[in-house]
């Protein structure tokens, strides 16, 4: 069975940078075009959420802290 995961984004604190985007081998993230948060930066999007594995990598990309990664088991988070 594959991992299946979740990740969430702090909107406030992300500032667009594509790291997030860059560094997602299942390439599950996006940095809108026309989305922004209240300081005008382009947001990252999680666009394809039926192929992550909770990894990680974004989290540990993120310079922002502002992605979260939880694995899911059985249909619950646990936070990875
Ligand atoms: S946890 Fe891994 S697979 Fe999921 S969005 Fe982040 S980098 Fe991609
Ligand atoms: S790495 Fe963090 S700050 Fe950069 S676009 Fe992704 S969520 Fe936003």
């Amino acid at each position: 069975m594959s991992r299946k995961g979740e990740i969430v984004i702090d909107e406030e604190n992300c500032m667009g940078c594509g790291y997030c985007e860059i560094h997602c081998a299942k390439e599950c993230i996006e940095i809108a075009k026309n989305k922004f948060n209240v300081e005008g930066y382009p947001l990252a999007v999680f666009v394809r959420p039926q192929d992550c594995t909770a990894c990680g990598n974004c989290v540990i990309m993120c310079p922002q802290f502002a992605i979260e990664a939880y694995l899911l088991v059985g249909g619950e988070e646990r936070r990875n």
